[in-house]
């Protein structure tokens, strides 16, 4: 087993005073009760997941921890996130849902350690891993877990779903995942793209699809989940806005646990992402955070405590964007139309 960390090329700013002595007891929660958010990013080999993760690195000067797996001996998914970024934790020479499972363990072991916690931490997995058993270390403590998010490359998925080396593999991922990002939508014809959308909502139904051909805006989506100082409701690039529909909606001050909770079941099935903090009556703070179809609401520690915002809500654009001549498409959803934002040039990715 080979286990190597490389050190961080962008700052931490150290925002705690605590003391290390408790923080090297893995099992007690560091950073006095913070969590990071952690994405298990899945899809097969050449799905596009390093793609996407250099995006994600290249726009940000947060600090974002990944953990890289492959199977292989030589790391060849960590060599070309590293030629960029520093902060990379490579996992090679087995699969971290099974015969590398204790390096995934000794990996969050060392994040914890630090005295600073990174912002956000993407797990980029093996082609061959089943992401369910890794969820536990991201909800390990420390961590939490923002969403099981898949890759689906659309020019080789229909074969891989019939290939028996394959099929299972890929039938592991479909089940574990909250959101599917359908990838080089360039490369496939628009047959096997179609019925990749087709297998995709048979296979795994209610599972809402990002269509992208486009490393940025996946980008976009998958850093929407870090801490930003300008707050979570950071919305992202303006090229995330050609192909999704982006949403501020107003959150009532102050709001409880359940009308929380039910505003955000409320949301349109196809939501693809959505995060605010609620205020409630007696002062907590409330989370709300949505990948997919994983939705949750859970009250803040202190520690991780931030004045209430708007609730984002991303959706798929319904329609392809108007030309400036005709007006837009009405909207099908009034509930999310405050101060929705669209895009005004065209784009090539049409959304099923
Ligand atoms: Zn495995």
């Amino acid at each position: 087993m080979t286990h190597r960390r490389v050190d961080r090329g962008n700052g931490i700013q150290v925002d705690s005073e605590e003391p290390l002595a408790d923080l090297d007891l893995g099992i007690i929660a560091p950073w006095d009760g913070r969590r990071v958010p952690v994405t298990l990013l899945g899809g097969y080999l050449g799905a596009g997941k390093t793609t996407v993760i250099n995006e994600v690195l290249a726009r940000t000067d947060q600090p974002i921890a990944v953990l890289v797996n492959d199977v292989g001996a030589v790391n060849v998914d960590a060599s070309l996130v590293r030629r960029r970024h520093g902060d990379t934790i490579e996992l090679t020479d087995g699969c971290v849902c099974c015969s590398l499972a204790g390096g995934l363990a000794e990996a969050f072991d060392g994040l914890r350690e630090r005295e600073a916690p990174p912002d956000h931490v993407i797990v980029e997995l093996s082609g061959i891993a089943d992401p369910a058993r890794v969820v536990p270390w991201a909800s390990s403590p420390g961590f939490s877990l923002d969403g099981v998010v898949v890759l689906v490359d659309a020019d080789q998925f229909p074969e891989r779903c019939n290939d028996p080396v394959t099929a299972d593999y890929v039938a592991a991922q479909l089940r574990a995942a909250d959101l599917f990002v359908l990838t080089k939508l360039d490369l496939a014809s628009s047959g096997d793209a179609a019925k990749s959308r087709s297998i995709l909502r048979d296979c795994a139904p209610g599972i809402p699809i990002l269509n992208s051909d486009d490393a940025v805006s996946t980008a976009s989506f998958v850093d929407l989940a870090t801490r930003r100082p300008g707050g979570v409701a950071d919305t992202g690039p303006a090229n995330l806005f050609d192909v999704h529909e982006v949403a501020t909606v107003a959150v009532p001050r102050p709001i409880t646990q359940a009308e929380f909770e039910a505003m955000i079941d409320a949301l349109p099935p196809a939501t693809l992402r959505a995060k605010g903090i609620a205020a409630t009556p007696d002062g907590a703070r409330l989370l709300a955070q949505v990948v997919g179809r994983r939705r949750s609401v859970t009250v803040l520690p202190d520690a991780e405590s931030q004045p209430a915002t708007d609730l984002v809500v991303i959706t798929p654009r319904l329609y392809p964007a108007a030309p400036a001549s005709v007006p837009a498409a009405p909207s099908s959803n009034p509930t999310l139309s405050q101060t929705r934002r669209r895009a005004t040039r065209n784009s090539n990715n049409v959304l099923s």
